[in-house]
């Protein structure tokens, strides 16, 4: 049976452990992801395909992307000197 993990979770009302997270969630085994973003899809936004590495089983994820902006010292850090 394939999706065991997420379909545990979601009968166990958990299923928000697979939302939101830093690295996506196996709905098969419910391992964290933990391969080489630079050699993966992740990158882009929307729906993506990968395979877990501790399961070998092929998912799909919806990525999202988030921006933040900081805005450093600059000159007043100059100013104070
Ligand atoms: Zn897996």
């Amino acid at each position: 049976m394939s999706f065991e993990a997420l379909r545990e979770a979601i009968k166990e009302g958990n299923e928000y452990n697979f939302y939101g997270e830093d690295k996506p969630k196996c709905p098969h085994c419910g391992e964290t992801w933990d391969g080489e973003w630079c050699e993966s899809p992740l990158y882009n936004e929307g729906d993506q395909e990968i395979e877990c590495q501790h399961c070998e089983k092929e998912y799909s994820v919806d990525v999202v992307i988030t921006f933040h902006y900081n805005t450093d010292n600059q000159e007043l850090e100059e100013q104070n000197k």
